[in-house]
């Protein structure tokens, strides 16, 4: 159609406001393809502050290629992203694609955090250091104010005793509370978890999903989640959205979602999984 401006894309998923601020992350029109493969086709979604929202869909659906957009790790071929009413990535009237400035995305940046599946610590480092080395370098904290901060976070995530170990020292679960502590020390706006608990056997993935549940409780991070554990999307989320072929296909809460999937993609979806 036209091109209207694109803060006023038209959404092809109902957008449920969570509370006043209802566009803190907003994709609008979003596409992106790897050759021939499109992989988001024409997406426009939007999660208020403090929201948190779970991606599902099948392998391959462009779940993760949307948090990838927003660490911009990956950038999208057409279509606007903000954050905050920020742009990290926008179309000129021409429907040239613009990335914002370096300075401006390392400052929107700074206050997004991504947890990924394989736990990605620093290995020479022990486990305070990892959790200590981004609010000390990028953020340039005091020492002793980011050791204390760490020191508060390990505990919630229940490794209070294990600063001085090394990454390699622990299990797999606890690796991944480490990098949860770590994604939180930069007191981020928003947190992005890629199927943190994919690589776990099902009792440490519960160890790191209780962690989840209770930040969840505590903060008011917006998060963006990938996960196939369905019951924790159900307990943690605001609403779920189901990707297929490149669209939101249903945008629900989760008990409507799970309990009564509306589209029938979904349904043999979540036979799939659950
Ligand atoms: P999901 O997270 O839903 O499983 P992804 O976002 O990881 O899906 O991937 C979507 C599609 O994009 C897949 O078909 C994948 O193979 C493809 N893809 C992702 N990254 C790249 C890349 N860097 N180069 C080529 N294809 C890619």
């Amino acid at each position: 159609g036209t091109k209207e401006p694109m803060t006023e894309a038209t959404s092809a998923a109902p957008v449920r406001a969570h509370d006043g601020n209802g566009e803190f992350i907003k994709f609008a029109e979003v596409s992106k393809r790897f050759g021939s493969n499109v992989v988001l086709d024409d997406l426009s979604f939007s999660v208020g502050a403090g929201e948190r929202v779970t991606l599902i869909g099948p392998s391959g659906s462009g779940k993760t290629t949307i948090l990838r957009m927003l660490m911009t790790l990956l950038r999208p071929d057409s279509g606007t992203i903000s954050v905050n009413g920020e742009y990290l990535f926008h179309e000129e009237r021409g429907g040239q694609l613009v990335t914002a400035s370096e300075s401006h995305i390392r400052r929107v940046r700074s206050k997004i955090t991504m947890v990924f599946q394989q736990f990605n610590l620093f290995p020479n480092m022990r486990v305070l250091r990892n959790v200590t080395e981004a609010p000390v370098h990028v953020l340039g904290k005091p020492k002793d104010e980011a050791a204390e901060r760490a020191k508060e976070l390990l505990a919630l995530v229940g490794l209070g005793e294990k600063l001085d170990a090394y990454p390699s020292q622990l299990s797999g679960g606890q690796q991944q509370r480490v990098a949860i502590a770590r994604a939180l020390a930069v007191d981020p706006d928003v947190l992005l978890l890629d199927e943190v608990t994919s690589a776990l056997d099902p009792e440490l993935a519960a160890e790191v999903l209780d962690v989840l549940r209770d930040i969840a409780k505590t903060t008011d991070v917006t998060m963006l989640l990938v996960t196939h554990a369905m019951k924790f999307a159900r307990d943690v989320s605001h609403r779920v959205l189901m990707f297929n072929q490149g669209k939101i296909i249903e945008d629900r809460p989760p008990e409507e979602m799970f309990n009564e999937p509306r589209h029938e993609r979904t349904q043999s979806f979540l036979r799939s999984v659950i």
